[in-house]
């Protein structure tokens, strides 16, 4: 059992509340949609220790080795608001998920190639719900990118993309601040709780001791490891 400061229970309790409250009706999407859930993306608290029960689990290996690039384009430059292990607003079931602080509009790209599984597009920014596509990769892992712009996904379900490929525009659909999520799957269909801890090897940017990204810093996405 983690002990939790009373401040820290404190601030959960008004997260999930307000979670709760924010994703009624996204609640009742595929169960699919569901793992890595983008709702609980609500600008929380990002000040938040991160959780140490999922810090056991979150190992990554070197970043030039790593299968992803950064999910957005070569030159471009975001910061992360909340990284892996944040205790509050990714849930369970989405722990080592990564929000980048993108703009409306920003492009996204295939983080790794893959055959494109799931596409929602339709829901508008600041709504309840969101729009999200999933790639699945070669090993069965499966890349989710959440909150995704109305009408900015261009690509269809089966279509094959490349690492680098513009698949949407960054949006803020089932969330309060304009923002990419973003993570990894370990299959697909995803089953709960199932997500993995991912790098990237195309980043610039210090990374933590465990060689992860880390809340507040800005990752620069470079052309090395895109060719
Ligand atoms: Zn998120």
């Amino acid at each position: 059992m983690t002990r939790m400061s009373v401040p820290s229970w404190r601030r959960f309790l008004i997260a999930a509340v307000a979670s709760i409250s924010r994703c009624g009706s996204a609640a009742l999407m595929a169960a699919g949609a569901l793992l890595l859930t983008g709702c609980f993306s609500i600008p929380g608290h990002p000040d938040d220790p991160q959780d140490p029960e999922c810090l056991k689990h979150a190992e990554f290996g070197a970043p030039e080795d790593s299968p992803y690039v950064l999910p957005y384009p070569v030159g471009s430059a975001y910061k992360v608001f909340q990284t892996y292990c944040g205790p509050v607003s990714h849930g369970k079931d989405g722990q080592m998920s990564i929000d980048f602080l993108m703009p409306l509009g920003a492009e996204v790209v295939a983080s790794r190639a893959g055959i494109v599984r799931q596409v929602t597009d339709r829901f508008e920014d600041f709504g309840r719900r969101f729009n999200a596509i999933y790639v699945e990769h070669e090993d069965g892992t499966a890349a989710f990118y959440g909150h995704l712009k109305q009408g900015s996904s261009r690509v269809r379900v089966g279509d094959h993309v490349v690492a680098g490929q513009v698949i949407a525009s960054s949006g803020a659909s089932g969330t309060s601040l304009e923002h990419l999520h973003f993570g990894v799957a370990s299959s697909w269909p995803p089953r709960r709780p199932d997500d993995v801890p991912v790098n990237f090897r195309n980043s610039q940017g210090a990374l933590d001791e465990r060689g992860g990204l880390r809340r507040g810093i800005e990752y620069r996405a470079l052309a090395e490891g895109l060719e």
